[in-house]
């Protein structure tokens, strides 16, 4: 790894890191992707639920070798058991193994001639005008640029971006559970009034086996066992793991040193499920393109910062309007689902609503009237509910 004439140096081979590796070796750059873990796509954490469109944007073929499970729609539970239930009536969306979905990935990365080194943890990034470099625990490297994709850790981002502190990191327990006795072509989300922060999932691998998640600012432990208990008390836990998603705003950090970063740390996920494989990939792709077209062709750096303010405004309304959900009382929730039925909010979105983009869907649900629609028909809900009118 010593004195090497890499383009680009990549820390981290999570899909933010594989994306800009694909994207820029594909374009003619030397690559060299560092992951410290032994073997890409381990410790496996995430749900792996993936929507088509999201998968056709990251150009990312669907194989058997990563997808588990074809869904067509979502079932939403109030507090009180009430539900919605959107049904698209056709795929939308796909369970996946995280970590061959990973794997998959970095097949196609070192197709295109990236290099990929795991079990190398890089404990420093010095960034520089010139030739930025990466230090791992017994050795050092220099490229023309560097890539940050460490994810949630976000060691090394506070050494190059000074102040770096997100906020929006959520608690999250994940397990892996067996005999759900769910349809396996819907995920199932839970929304309960001890759960303020978040909701809770249950995403089917199969008819059998599914991913039960529950994300909490506090005491998430024991706020997983209460929901397990609650809704799921006959399955089998086969494993759990704790880790962390980001429901904060983007994070927009400046290109230091020919350093840039993607994907969760730099806040590059969907503030309203903290699903950040899509909108981190995309950015991710956008790094790709951009480090090869300023090395080779010295060029495309407005169009780079243009198109990375496009995603960005999405990403930031996906959180106003997380902030604007977390200020729903869970007891409303009961309200909300009875009216959305009502009106064929259902019926709506499965035409016109998109799972990534959901600023984009709740801006046409405001210009299309569904939103007073729901907001008159709630209120008229909340009126019966109050005087027991059925
Ligand atoms: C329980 C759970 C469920 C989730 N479900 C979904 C979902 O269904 N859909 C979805 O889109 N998103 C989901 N997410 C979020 C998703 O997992 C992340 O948004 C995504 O993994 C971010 O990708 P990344 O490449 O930025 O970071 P990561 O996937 O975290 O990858 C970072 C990589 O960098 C490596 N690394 C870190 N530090 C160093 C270092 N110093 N040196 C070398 N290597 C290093 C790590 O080992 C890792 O491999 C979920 C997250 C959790 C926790």
């Amino acid at each position: 790894m010593e004195n090497s004439d890499y383009d680009l140096i990549v820390v981290g081979a999570g899909p933010a890191g594989l994306f800009t590796a694909r994207e820029a070796a594909g374009m003619g750059c030397k690559v060299l992707v560092l992951e410290e873990h032994g073997e890409v796509g381990k410790p496996e954490r995430c749900a792996g639920l993936f929507s088509l469109s999201g998968l056709r944007m990251l150009g990312m073929p669907l194989s058997p070798s990563y997808v588990q499970n074809v869904v067509r729609g979502a079932v939403f539970s109030s507090p009180s058991g009430r539900e919605f239930v959107l049904d698209t009536k056709k795929p939308v969306a796909v369970v996946t193994s995280r970590e061959m979905f990973d794997k998959s990935l970095a097949r196609q990365a070192a197709l295109k001639g990236a290099e990929i080194v795991t079990g190398e943890k890089v404990v420093g990034i010095v960034p520089s005008e010139r030739s930025p470099s990466v230090r791992t625990s017994n050795s050092s490297a220099s490229a023309k640029m560097v890539v940050d994709a460490e994810g949630r850790s976000g060691f090394l981002a506070r050494q190059v971006w000074k102040g770096w502190r997100p906020r929006g990191w959520l608690p999250i327990i994940q397990a892996v559970v067996e005999n759900h006795r769910m349809d396996r072509e819907f995920v199932y989300l839970y929304f309960k009034d001890y759960l303020k922060d978040f909701f809770a999932y249950l995403v089917p691998i199969d008819d059998e086996l599914g991913k039960l998640g529950v994300a909490a600012r506090k005491d998430t432990r024991k706020l997983f066992f209460r929901f397990l208990q609650e809704e799921f008390g006959h399955v089998r836990i086969l494993s759990t793991t704790s880790a962390s998603i980001y429901t904060g705003p983007p994070l927009e950090l400046r290109q230091t040193g020919r350093v840039l970063a993607v994907g969760d740390v730099a806040g590059q996920a969907k503030a309203t499920t903290g699903g950040g494989v899509v909108y981190g990939g995309l950015c991710a792709l956008e790094t790709g393109r951009y480090v090869a077209n300023f090395l080779l062709n010295g060029a495309g750096a407005r169009e780079y910062r243009s198109r990375m303010r496009r995603i960005y405004a999405q990403l930031k309304s996906i959180h106003r309007l997380r902030v604007l959900i977390s200020r729903i009382q869970p007891k409303f929730y009961d309200t909300i689902f009875k009216a959305a039925g009502d009106i064929g909010l259902d019926a709506w979105l499965s035409s016109e609503g998109d799972m990534d983009r959901h600023a984009d869907t709740a801006s046409a649900m405001l210009s299309s009237g569904m939103a007073l629609k729901l907001l008159m028909r709630s209120i008229l809900q909340a009126v019966k509910d109050a005087l027991g009118i059925p």
